[in-house]
């Protein structure tokens, strides 16, 4: 019996045969009769492998190789990643019974650097590939495009006049986890401009009815409904699990609280708001996600604004009439940036301000800087804790 690590590879070296790369290649182009054994992990597999091997990973051989490899005559070549764990899984596999099973030296590593061909799982199912194909088409998606939207994870807050567009959009686009974060009911008022609800929901929660259109959209997409207000102590927890915050909500405390859990998490936040005839959108790329995602980073809402103003001077609490149509303007702004955020593609708003005045149907652009006293993202940084600012009403 061979007693160290060393001694048991030498020992199945000598009980196993071996076959080079270039002869595999060699037998695989004369279509010999060989089944390849990927012995790989799972991931690995999933990042390419030899075209028509058979994924075993090799913790799983004695348990899979009957029902996988059901004729012990068959000649078998083993293969890893270096040639290692092929040869022991050779060394198994004729334990097993299999009388001709080689092990390929070295493995999948150098294959892939000879350039011999390697093949990939499909990400994308045949209704997936039908269901998305425009986006497909397009170079800047394609597929490996669509797989990211389709593992991203967006977190809308609020599903009102902004949230309502944005979310029908982003599920159809098969973005993977949309959460909401929305204590309401709808109301007959809301849905002038929420069209994300419907008249037969009036009354019931506007996550669970956002969930329902979702549902129906786009059976790819799973609605995360977070059925509370955005606070202090729960700011972190409702953030954490995902990639871009989409904000459609339209209050000072929300606004700042949002702001700065941006900047404390590196989280990219797709801002919009609208007032009668009037929107705007921008997103705050904090320093830190802008490296993660390789873009460029912008101000925080701070920097514009270090901190909200007192409430008595704070926009009046009353109800602001709205042109309905203005949230789907906006809100499928929100939706472009984000997606944008994911694909890598394109510029995002960072440090710019988009305005739209919908009765002149003007666009119009403002710069916005990054200031060095800013009081979260600057150097010296004198906001390091959550703030709950009070006495501000909600719009939505
Ligand atoms: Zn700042």
């Amino acid at each position: 019996m061979p007693s160290t690590y060393t001694d048991l590879i030498a020992d199945v070296r000598k009980r196993t045969k071996q076959v080079s790369l270039e002869e595999l290649k060699r037998r695989l182009d004369a279509r010999e009769k060989v089944t390849l054994v990927d012995v790989r992990e799972k991931d690995e597999w999933r990042a390419g492998y030899i075209p028509g091997a058979v994924s075993i990973p090799r913790g799983y051989l004695e348990m899979q190789a009957e029902q996988k490899l059901p004729d012990k005559n068959a000649p078998i070549v083993a293969y890893c990643a270096g040639g290692t764990r092929s040869a022991l899984a050779a060394a198994t596999l004729q334990e097993l019974g299999y009388m001709h099973v080689e092990t390929a030296n070295p493995g999948f590593v150098r294959w892939k650097d000879l350039n011999y061909p390697i093949e990939s799982p499909p990400e994308l199912t045949d209704a997936q590939r039908e269901r998305y194909s425009r986006h497909i088409l397009l170079p800047e998606v394609g597929e490996a495009g669509q797989v990211r939207l389709l593992k991203s994870r967006m977190l809308l807050l609020g599903a009102g006049g902004l949230g309502s567009p944005a979310i029908m959009y982003l599920a159809a686009a098969g973005v993977g986890t949309i959460g909401i974060v929305d204590a309401d009911v709808v109301d007959a008022s809301n849905l002038q401009r929420q069209i994300v609800h419907a008249t037969s929901r009036v009354g019931t929660a506007k996550v669970d009815s956002a969930a329902t259109t979702v549902a129906e959209l786009n059976p790819d997409v799973k609605v995360v409904p977070h059925k509370e207000r955005l606070t202090s102590a729960n700011v972190e927890r409702l953030f954490d699990d995902y990639d871009v915050i989409v904000d459609g909500t339209d209050n000072f405390p929300t606004r700042y609280l949002v702001n700065d859990a941006s900047v404390f998490m590196g989280k990219p936040v797709v801002h919009g708001s609208i007032f009668r005839f009037d929107g705007q959108a921008t997103t705050f790329m904090p320093e830190s996600a802008a490296k993660k995602l390789g873009v460029a980073a912008g101000p925080c809402y701070r920097c514009l604004y270090p901190e909200p103003p007192p409430p008595h001077l704070a926009p009046s609490c009353q109800e602001a009439g709205v042109l309905g149509i203005l949230c789907g303007i906006i809100g499928t702004i929100q939706a472009t940036e984000a997606i944008k955020i994911v694909l890598g593609k394109g510029s995002t708003l960072a440090g710019r301000l988009l305005t739209y005045d919908s009765l002149q149907m003007k666009f119009r652009e403002l710069k916005l800087r990054r200031s060095p006293e800013c009081p979260v993202c600057g150097p010296k940084p004198s906001i390091t804790s959550y703030i709950d600012y009070e006495g501000f009403c909600a719009v939505g």
